[in-house]
């Protein structure tokens, strides 16, 4: 597995699918096959995360491993993601990388490094932002939406969905969806924290001069990853991002299309997604959300 040195627009790194996960899927069908099993067996089980702190190598990663455990982000995310229906557990992992701001899923593994995390909170806002979002925001938004698009691309692999265009943009989706199912005015914050953990990564202006090298990159632009999730934020709910068109964060002309591209997002998510999901569970999502982060945000709110 090749890690591409992290600037900005390397992270979150594609899946790579080894022979290893092909054998045990195909083992898996042949097996279900033979069982005359039905759809419940291809389903997978809910309740199947997992997750691992590792002590960081580099002691100034010391602070974020500590905070992380104390506010048992892992555990948090573990029970916000139980409703996924996967057939083999789902390990979440913070790490230190030597030195590369990186992140990625390889063999049911979720690699998160605590470099990444560390410029996350560096790029951090040091003050509240206009439009309500908090410093806070800008922390757990790209950090939620870090984890939750490497989720994507487990639940690509894990459940073989197959992925028409470029797979990081189909992660950021899934990422921006899960997002979208948060109570109305967290979804609101961490979608916009999220956006601006992108647009942080780019030059500021009008017009922006660039590596050309960037735009070979398997993901998007970080301006164009922006772009993307507010668009299907407004294309989810026009009325509570009115002010990022009104604002111009969106421009006019793409937002009247957001409500399509919306449309065959859920559309994708219902067709290939939504049977991987326990209801049940999934009905307590708020629920968990509530109670498992508002008091992370609370601490997260002092630089
Ligand atoms: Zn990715």
């Amino acid at each position: 597995m090749s890690i591409p040195v992290g600037n900005a627009q390397t992270q979150r790194h594609a899946p790579k699918r080894t022979p290893s996960t092909r054998t045990a899927l195909i083992a898996a069908v042949m097996l279900a096959l033979f069982a005359g099993s039905t759809a419940a067996t291809a389903r997978g089980k809910s309740n199947q995360i997992q997750y691992e702190y590792v002590p960081p190598k580099n002691p100034a990663h010391l602070a974020i491993y500590d905070q992380m455990k104390q506010g048992r982000a892992l555990e948090n995310l573990q029970e916000l993601l139980s409703p996924l229906r996967l057939p083999y557990p789902l390990k979440l992992t913070v790490a230190g990388c030597d030195g590369v701001p990186n992140a990625w899923y390889n063999n049911e593994v979720i690699k998160v490094c605590y470099e990444l995390l560390a410029e996350m909170l560096k790029n951090a806002s040091k003050q509240d932002l206009p439009m309500g979002i908090s410093r806070a925001d800008t922390i757990l938004g790209p950090v939620l939406d870090v984890f939750l698009h490497e989720t994507g691309h487990a639940v690509y692999d894990m459940l073989q969905i197959p992925v028409l265009g470029r797979q990081e943009d189909a992660a950021d989706q899934f990422a921006a969806y899960v997002i979208l199912r948060l109570p109305k005015e967290d979804a609101r914050r961490l979608i916009l924290g999220a956006a601006y953990g992108y647009n942080i990564q780019m030059p500021q202006g009008a017009r922006v001069t660039m590596e050309v090298d960037a735009f070979s990159n398997e993901h998007s632009l970080p301006a164009q990853r922006a772009y993307n999730v507010l668009c299907i934020a407004y294309g989810a709910d026009s009325k509570l991002f009115a002010d990022v068109v009104e604002l111009e964060f969106l421009p006019k002309k793409r937002a009247e299309l957001c409500p399509y591209e919306y449309e065959d997002l859920t559309f994708a998510m219902n067709k290939l997604i939504r049977p991987y999901i326990d209801m049940k569970r999934a009905a307590k999502f708020h629920e968990v959300w509530t109670r498992t982060v508002i008091a992370r945000r609370e601490r997260l709110a002092r630089p």
